[in-house]
């Protein structure tokens, strides 16, 4: 299969979309991002790359940052995590409020904003200097030392980030959130605040399409971990539009609202895509579209 002559045709095909959604505005260095920005990157299992569009360009990685404080939750924290947290999709907004509440402070899932608070706060417990850990793992998973967190989108993040703060209160008061409510937001808000790639990104998630191994072979997490983290993206990664992205897309997902989106085929290869307009459930409008061509043209799904 020629990868690259399907991503360099469907970059073109996409182009048109750039114009429509919304770059996320609610955190404002965000909003500066200008919206013809594209990249796409695939990567298979056999070490193949093929790049299109501005694919070395570092942008926000936002809550595809969830994929890498639960693989090290999982890694650290272990099977103890699922008392504190979910499975389950949320079909509500990613920083919902409500469903915290009617549930008692239990996050449906890790991939909402709830519950990667939880995430986050359990590996606090086992590891303290816990951005420290989360950089050195993705710069490790990557290889590439040059990641590093965007400072000025963390602020940002900070500054206008009162709607977590109360997510992580109301964990805090219904005793699921056991640290300092301002140290777990820190390491939150600079998680999200990672810069990466979509070639930092595809090599960083290709162990969930090598059955828990790393692009050096190194063993990540075991090949069930490996399996669950993929199952979890396929039906909480996009928020409340996971059913549809199942639909559309017909493989696991993990989107952020800098415009970014992974995927992977399992034991075939990993995807990355970067486009910032949003649509209304807050993915990348042209990346959608870009992953549904993918899975459409060359046949790849998991069902
Ligand atoms: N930093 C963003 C927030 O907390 C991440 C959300 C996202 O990418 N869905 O709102």
């Amino acid at each position: 299969m020629d990868y690259q002559a399907v991503i360099d045709g469907i970059a073109e095909e996409v182009r048109p979309l750039f114009a429509r959604g919304r770059v996320a505005a609610y955190i404002p260095a965000l909003a500066a991002v200008p919206r013809d920005r594209f990249a796409m990157a695939v990567l298979t299992a056999d070490g193949a790359l093929a790049t299109t569009g501005c694919a070395g360009e570092p942008f926000s990685i936002q809550s595809i940052s969830k994929i890498f404080t639960l693989t090290l939750a999982l890694r650290h924290v272990g099977e103890k995590l699922w008392k504190r947290v979910g499975r389950e999709p949320s079909g509500s907004a990613f920083n919902s409020l409500v469903q915290l509440e009617y549930e008692h402070g239990i996050p449906r899932n890790p991939f909402i904003n709830s519950g990667a608070h939880v995430v986050t706060d359990s590996l606090m417990q086992e590891r303290p200097y816990a951005r420290d850990t989360l950089l050195a793992f993705v710069r490790e998973l990557s290889g590439n030392d040059a990641v590093a967190f965007d400072e000025t989108v963390a602020r940002s993040e900070a500054e206008t980030g009162d709607r977590n703060r109360s997510l992580a209160y109301f964990l805090k008061a219904e005793g699921n959130l056991t640290g300092d409510v301002d140290a777990v937001l820190d390491v939150y808000f600079h998680q999200c605040a990672l810069a990466m790639s979509c070639v930092d990104l595809v090599r960083a998630i290709a162990f969930l399409a090598r059955g828990g191994r790393g692009v050096d072979g190194a063993r990540v997490v075991s090949a069930g971990q490996a399996k669950r983290i993929n199952a979890l993206m396929q039906t909480c990664g996009t928020y409340d539009a996971a059913g549809e992205m199942a639909f559309r897309l017909g493989i696991p997902a993990k989107s952020g609202v800098g415009g970014g989106i992974v995927a992977v085929v399992p034991g075939k290869l990993s995807i990355a895509v970067w486009s910032p307009a949003l649509d209304k459930t807050g993915n990348s409008l042209a990346g959608v579209r870009a992953l549904e061509l993918f899975t459409g043209r060359t046949g790849l799904t998991v069902f």
